[in-house]
């Protein structure tokens, strides 16, 4: 197949991208209020039949599986072949930061605006012209390929679910909605918290959610229980910053640190950690403190819980992000992602031998296993080789993340695409943008990834 009539053919697309591309940036597909027949609400279902009517157009045949999911086909065969991306996005406020209006796509000097241009829908739009490109090629197919969208990606996947109970797995799949070149590994997830019973603390609030390491935290403690110069120096030390008020002999601490998302929680600073390490090391006597010293501490590698783990893909995480009290009982979230290689029933096995000690205790709330894709496989080399082919970028290397994708939840698929190395596209954030050659660029590299799918032998 001629490289640049690939290109051509994509580039000749470009308005067409666009347009389809603004259409479904205005639909609001934030997921609302269930209805009769719109599981997600009434946004991710239009979402969903806009894209089905511009594929029906195209040409392709085309079902919606009840507004969860729908697909377009082309090809016969026995085995199939799945482009996976999805439909609906996280709320968008144009209060929120935004300098354009985040339902309104606005190209701007090359780039697009709006929510959704690169999370998910501009790499559907790009599956899309793809589709259109293979088919007027006439190329032949031994497999049958398809374009699935799901509308419930961001609040729980239930869209795939859905999918895979009535249709079933793919042979080789892909979803654009990770990174380039591709991901052929996802950590396992474990979720949890600890609780203890008993503590000297007043009061303790902080962090933003189970996974960002926590950016800040507030405790009441009594004054004059612990050595101030030492907490100062601990937390100091360490890059925190803390601001200590007294009245009525309480201290009001509070330690900020750097936030981070738990998936790579050594760019962070954890404040909880290093708030209790200081009050451990400055003399305060308190099980909560103790609990959380012993089984946490300042790092990131789990060790103290006695599951330090390291495959060659990757290192174990561990990040503990939210922290309240509630009738002088401390709670805490723990977020765990461990090597792509091993099993959630082993890690849990080691979290459970320490998981209690008279002080307090933990407990596992939800456990997932991680993917992994030998990236020796034929379907990780296919998409690798169709990325090297068109962007000629040796440098980037196919990865493992600590995140999670569509990927985890259709057997045989790895996150291929949509972003490209180095660039923040401000996704889940105000102002999120692409460019629009990227845009055609996926599809060029979607068009390469399927037609090197197609040629694997059976
Ligand atoms: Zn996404």
């Amino acid at each position: 197949m001629n490289n640049n009539e690939i290109k051509e053919r994509v580039e000749s697309y470009r308005e067409e991208l666009l347009n389809r591309l603004g259409k479904l940036v205005s639909i609001n597909s934030e997921e609302g209020k269930a209805k009769e027949g719109m599981p997600f609400g009434e946004g991710p279902a239009k979402a969903l039949n806009t894209a089905l009517d511009m594929l029906k157009e195209d040409g392709f045949e085309v079902k919606n599986l009840d507004n969860y999911a729908g697909y377009a086909q082309m090809g016969t065969g026995k085995k199939l072949i799945g482009v996976i991306g999805h439909l609906d996005v996280v709320p968008a406020d144009k209060n929120d930061g935004w300098n354009t209006e985040p339902y309104e796509m606005v190209e701007k000097d090359g780039n697009v605006y709006g929510r959704g241009v690169a999370d998910d829908k501009g790499a559907v739009v790009a599956s899309m012209i793809a589709f259109k490109v293979l088919k007027d090629m006439n190329v032949p197919m031994n497999k049958r390929v398809r374009l699935i969208m799901g509308t419930n990606e961001e609040t729980g996947s239930k869209c795939l679910e859905h999918y895979v109970k009535v249709e079933g797995h793919v042979d080789y799949g892909f979803t654009p909605d990770g990174d380039f070149p591709e991901i052929y590994g996802e950590k396992g997830i474990i979720h949890g918290h600890y609780t203890c019973q008993n503590t000297n603390l007043i009061a303790i609030e902080g962090g933003a959610a189970k996974n960002i390491v926590p950016g800040k935290v507030t405790a009441k403690v009594k004054s004059n229980t612990y050595n101030m110069d030492t907490l100062k120096n601990v937390i100091e030390e360490n890059g925190c910053g803390l601001v200590v008020t007294s009245e009525n002999g309480v201290d009001t601490l509070v330690v900020t640190g750097k936030p981070a998302h738990a998936s790579l929680p050594e760019l962070g600073i954890n404040a909880i950690s290093f708030l209790f390490e200081g009050l451990k090391e400055a003399g305060f006597v308190d099980p909560v403190t103790d609990f959380y010293c012993d089984h946490f501490g300042t790092g990131t590698d789990g060790d103290k819980l006695g599951i330090k783990l390291e495959d060659k893909y990757g290192k174990l995480t561990l990040n503990c992000g939210v922290i309240s009290m509630k009738d002088g009982v401390v709670e805490g979230t723990i977020d765990i992602r461990f090597p792509v290689t091993m099993h959630v029933e082993d890690v849990c096995k080691l979290i459970d031998k320490n998981a209690k000690d008279e002080n307090g205790e933990i407990a596992i709330d939800v456990k997932s296993e991680p993917l992994f894709v030998d990236p020796e496989s034929p379907l990780a080399k296919s998409l690798y080789n169709a990325y090297k082919d068109v962007t000629n970028d040796t440098v980037n290397k196919p990865m493992t993340i600590g995140g999670g994708t569509y990927a985890k939840e259709i057997n045989n698929t790895i996150a291929f695409g949509c972003a490209f190395p180095g660039t923040d596209y401000k996704i889940h954030d105000a102002n999120e943008w692409v460019p629009v050659n990227e845009l055609l660029l996926q599809a060029e590299i979607y068009v390469h990834g399927i037609l090197n799918l197609l040629a694997i032998e059976d």
